[in-house]
């Protein structure tokens, strides 16, 4: 057992208003540059959406993450030794049009303009080329499903469901939509540090926070094909990549990333979870189907005596224990396991976890009026008006009973609630859901109290960052054939 620290996350996807005030906290601190215009290394999207870049889950056009060959793994794109045969000519990047073309308005215009009938207009610029531009798209584009028919329609997690599937979901009375706001994910097993044939990508030993050594970047940009959730992104100004840092520097003295501190919905969560660094290789090339169970079975229970001294013995701090076991993440992913990855198929291990969206199900359409009686507006979870197949494409890697499962706990929660607080419910009814859910109703006050009352120390528990202890790091040395991007040093 080689245990590590990793500093993951929760996103609560019920809660989640889109308010970009995320993104827009990220942007001021962060991206704000030139040649960074462009880059969201947090961003929101409405999904069903093609997201931003435009359709970057479909890893047949960029061909990010790694896929099974055999009994291990090999990036899908290029490794080290092929990716150095096409260095000068990476096919699988996104272009600026994938993004969008950042611009600005000329205000001078409003303020400047000579008097006379017309209203003035400030022109788009665009941030690149300085000249005059007709805005086409942004990375919002589709926000709040507007052009949904086009947009919506070309969200890749459609690949699972029949015609007919699809068809329903897009009658105008059926149409549901979500945020989904997304960041780098810190993985366990990151394509984007075992692509680059700079080993200018690192993950910290001491927290697993994965960044970019700005002066050893030759601008391969191979991190930014690698990378399957485009969250590496290369700065056209400086010649160098550049991606999510976690606020480090923030964390480092006891305040959350940006993103979190803002995070208006509050559905943020970030704590430490203690893993087996021996599993990695065996967790990332397991079978598909058991990839979820595998990943969330590499975090280890803070509280075992074996692992807590597993920990001590490699050099990891009291008060890192301490942290992890006062873990909100550990809570979401391991003892209620109600929080899932991102396109687990990717096989890159993603430590940001997501509680996947129950909305009002209202599966009951009358006379193209949604049913509102308490059956229909909290009905069975296979009836809900996003069908579990979409979300199983998001979070399951396409395991449907997964997301029912989850999905029964929420409902079983808002069920459990609602008669505490209302009273109207059968109250046979309401055990049956929690025994159906298999879990209690002091279970379901818990997963209620932090969901919807948490306190800011409830949301965060920032573990005291030990830069002395750093224990030294994915090496970015990969094997030969640059499969396998992961393999720990000895301590200095
Ligand atoms: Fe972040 Fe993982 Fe992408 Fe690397 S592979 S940039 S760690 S999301
Ligand atoms: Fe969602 Fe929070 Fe971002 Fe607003 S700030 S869009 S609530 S994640």
């Amino acid at each position: 057992m080689d245990i590590r620290l990793q500093i993951a996350m929760v996103f609560h996807l019920d809660k989640c208003i889109g308010c970009h005030t995320c993104s827009i906290a990220c942007k001021n601190v962060w991206t704000d540059r030139k040649g960074a215009e462009y880059m969201w290394w947090n961003n929101v999207e409405t999904k069903p959406g093609t997201g931003y870049p435009t359709k970057w889950e479909d890893q047949e056009i960029y061909q990010g993450g790694w896929v099974k060959k055999g009994d291990t793994i090999a990036l899908k794109s290029a490794g080290k030794i092929s990716g150095m045969k096409n260095i000068f000519h990476n096919n699988n990047l996104p272009v600026l049009d994938d993004y969008y073309e950042p611009w600005t308005y000329k205000y001078s215009n409003l303020l400047e303009a000579p008097e006379g009938d017309d209203q003035p207009v400030a022109q788009s610029v665009s941030l690149v080329t300085g000249k005059p531009i007709d805005v086409k798209a942004g990375p919002n584009w589709d926000d709040d499903l507007g052009g949904s028919m086009d947009y919506a329609r070309r969200d890749s997690n459609f690949k699972n469901l029949s015609e007919s599937e699809q068809k329903v979901m897009f009658q105008l009375e059926k149409m549901a939509m979500f945020y989904l706001p997304r960041m780098c994910n810190h993985c366990l097993n990151p394509a984007c540090v075992a692509a680059c044939p700079s080993g200018a990508l690192y993950k910290r030993g001491e927290d697993g926070i994965v960044l970019i050594n700005q002066n050893k970047c030759r601008a391969w940009r191979m991190c930014v094909s690698g990378c399957p959730y485009k969250k590496s992104y290369y700065n056209w100004s400086a010649g160098k990549s550049e991606k999510c840092i976690l606020c480090f520097p923030r964390l480092e003295t006891g305040q959350t990333p940006a993103c979190m501190h803002s995070c208006v919905g509050r559905i943020r969560y970030l704590g430490a979870m203690l893993y087996d660094a021996d599993k990695i290789k065996e967790v990332a090339s397991c079978d598909e189907s058991e990839i979820v169970n595998k990943q969330l079975g590499i975090y280890l229970d803070p509280f075992d005596k074996e692992v807590i001294a597993a920990a001590k013995k490699n050099g990891i701090a009291d008060s890192t224990i301490d942290a992890a076991q006062k873990s909100p993440v550990y809570r979401f992913i391991k003892e209620w396991k109600i929080a899932l990855p991102l396109h687990p198929e990717y096989r890159t291990l993603p430590n940001l976890f997501y509680v996947p969206p129950l909305l009002p199900t209202m599966g009951s359409v009358n006379d193209a009026i949604y049913d509102s009686t308490t059956e229909t507006l909290f009905g069975d979870v296979d009836d809900s008006r996003l069908p579990l197949k979409y979300l199983a494409s998001l979070f399951s890697a396409g395991d449907t009973a997964k997301i029912r499962e989850v999905l029964n706990k929420l409902m079983a929660v808002r069920m459990h609630r609602r008669d505490v607080t209302v009273g109207d419910e059968d109250k046979k009814q309401v055990a049956q859901l929690l025994e159906k859910a298999g879990i209690n109703a002091e279970t379901a006050d818990a997963i209620f109290r932090l969901t919807s009352l948490p306190k800011v120390e409830d949301r965060f528990v920032i573990p005291d960052m030990h830069r002395e202890e750093a224990i030294e790091m994915i090496e970015n040395t990969g094997d030969a054939k640059g499969s396998i991007g992961f393999g720990f040093n000895s301590k200095t």
